[in-house]
């Protein structure tokens, strides 16, 4: 009885203390901590945690992250709240809905990874494919690349077809493929953010269910500012991640499966690879899977829920980005810059790849910019790497007063940075 009430009088006492701290400026409880700490270990605490975090801003005009709006931001910094708390789990079903509307579906099945874009990769691969099995990638640029060793390291069959960065793959050549190598799935990036390149999506699911393969869709770089339809293009797994279009923070990824998906990841004979992924843990973290109990399987990112929630609330109009894209093409083309996707129609409106300027250093251009302008662009990605600088202009950023800016600094870079080879 009386340890009890010491345990309850300690507890108090430890929230009081909490209160007091958290209304100290930032920094503050930081020196009594570490001075505890010297007298009790050998290692000494390091000096920089005596300063105050410092976080510079800077103009994100790069594939991602894209600055997040205010209303975001402030949503990532509301008091945590238990991520199994019955508010938590109307936050995550908001989230749910949200999703369906941004990728047009209304599949069952949706819900939000914790973790980056290569979770929902990941997660798409793990649970639909079997070690053994037959996949079918498209590798146009980074992405297709990356899918295809994740597939690898599974031990999926990977075939691979092949075009340089923002190259086009025609109907045929899909169908021609799907016929010879049978895969379970085909994996095609909708949104190449390295070669930043639109890959026309119509027609493709259709050939997918003819011949019994699962159509995958990364829309990481795309969703947003390409227009997707999941329902109505027959696409059974489509993911995107939180950082580009959508403005909120990096480290969460939504995904969504349709029926003939969860058919083939519910009926496995082996279990996914990974247990962090494996959705038949997460169908129901999400509340997705019928049953009355919905069970802790991981501590989902919280604050990084609220930012995504928030994100999906105010999601831009996908209308804005043609327009703003539009203003910056032009812009460039008028100072002489060539753009590296020459079909109009083919060109990612949210990632811009512009050709190197002749003779000059990319890398001293970007740095250039970086240090008189705040902002940051960058090179190319895996096999685009020395063809292209990327420009983003991404959801909240996506405005003309922010192209403008994108025009300015690399006339200003043209002009500053010497004619060197790259
Ligand atoms: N796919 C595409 C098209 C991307 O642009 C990216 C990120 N640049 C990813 C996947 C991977 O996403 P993340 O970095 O969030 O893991």
């Amino acid at each position: 009885m009386m340890q009890r009430t010491l345990f309850r009088r300690g507890a108090l006492l430890a929230q009081k203390a909490a209160v007091e701290v958290s209304l100290l400026p930032m920094s503050a409880p930081l020196q009594p901590r570490l001075d505890r700490a010297m007298s009790s270990v050998t290692i000494p605490p390091p000096e920089c945690m005596l300063r105050p975090l410092e976080v510079p801003f800077r103009y994100l005009f790069g594939p991602g992250p894209s600055n997040v709006p205010p209303r975001i931001l402030a949503a990532g910094g509301r008091a945590i709240i238990g991520h199994l708390h019955p508010e938590m789990y109307e936050i995550m079903n908001d989230i749910k809905k949200g999703i369906q509307y941004a990728f047009q579906t209304q599949n069952n099945m949706t819900i939000a990874m914790s973790g980056s874009g290569h979770a929902a990769m990941e997660c798409a691969i793990f649970n639909t494919v079997e070690p053994g099995e037959s996949v079918l990638v498209a590798v146009n640029g980074i992405w297709g690349e990356r899918v295809a060793e994740i597939a690898e390291r599974m031990g999926a069959n990977v075939h691979i077809m092949v075009k340089a960065p923002g190259g086009i793959f025609s109907n045929e050549e899909i169908e021609k493929a799907l016929a010879k190598h049978k895969p379970v799935l085909f994996f095609l990036t909708h949104g190449e953010s390295s070669a930043g390149l639109a890959h026309p999506v119509d027609g493709i699911g259709d050939l997918c269910r003819k011949h019994n393969t699962l159509f995958l869709v990364d829309t990481v770089a795309s969703l947003g500012a390409s227009p997707i339809f999941m329902d109505q293009q027959n696409i059974d797994i489509l993911y995107t991640g939180s950082q580009k279009a959508l403005n909120a923070p990096p480290g969460t990824a939504p995904i969504s499966f349709n029926e003939r998906a969860c058919q083939k990841m519910f009926n496995r004979k082996t279990k996914p690879v990974s247990y962090l992924f494996d959705m038949a843990h997460l169908s129901n973290y999400w509340g997705n899977d019928g049953q009355p109990a919905r069970l802790y399987h991981h501590t989902g990112p919280v604050s990084g829920f609220f930012s995504l929630r928030e994100s999906l609330a105010i999601l831009y109009p996908v209308f804005v980005f043609p327009e703003v894209a539009g203003y910056l093409w032009k812009g460039l083309e008028d100072m002489g810059i060539k753009l590296f996707i020459q079909n109009k129609d083919l060109r990612l409106p949210s990632v811009t790849t512009i050709v190197i300027p002749e003779g000059y250093n990319w890398r001293e251009m970007l740095q250039y910019m970086m240090k008189h302008h705040n902002m940051e662009m960058t090179g190319g990605l895996g096999p685009s790497t020395g063809m292209v600088m990327r420009v983003g202009l991404m959801g909240y950023n996506c405005q003309k007063t922010n192209a403008d800016m994108v025009l300015a600094a690399l006339a200003d870079a043209l002009k500053n940075c010497k004619k060197s080879k790259a």
